[in-house]
């Protein structure tokens, strides 16, 4: 989708600091990180939220992306979180995991 921006950076049209690529996904430095370590993963292919997401095998990609990112930064305990809708606080729809780490994380999230 030309109008989506996770779509554009997945294509390289919008800069942004890569983390990881497969055929499938695509992990990149969240541009305002609220942890030290955080990176948000996508499918390449557009995918509005995962409440309309249907390929398991993708929704299973983008998690094991997300995954490794953090085994590959030495983090063992992390967080994986998916807003789905505005008041859930999702911003771009286009289905993304944020992987966060670094800090002590408080439970359960605001
Ligand atoms: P959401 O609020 O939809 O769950 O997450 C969207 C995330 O995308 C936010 O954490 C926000 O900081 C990040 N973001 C928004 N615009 C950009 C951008 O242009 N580049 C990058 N790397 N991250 C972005
Ligand atoms: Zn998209």
């Amino acid at each position: 989708m030309s109008d989506c921006l996770f779509c554009r950076i997945v294509a390289g049209d919008v800069p942004s600091k890569k983390v990881f690529e497969d055929e499938a996904t695509f992990a990149f430095e969240d541009v305002a990180p609220r942890a030290p370590t955080h990176v948000l993963i996508v499918p390449r292919e557009h995918v509005d939220t995962i409440a309309t997401a249907s390929d398991e095998a993708l929704v299973g990609r983008v998690f094991l992306t997300a995954a490794r990112v953090a085994r590959e930064r030495g983090l063992d305990s992390y967080r994986l979180v998916v807003n789905n809708g505005p008041d859930a606080g999702q911003t771009v729809f286009h289905l993304h995991v944020h992987l966060l780490g670094g800090r002590t994380l408080s439970w359960p999230p605001g």
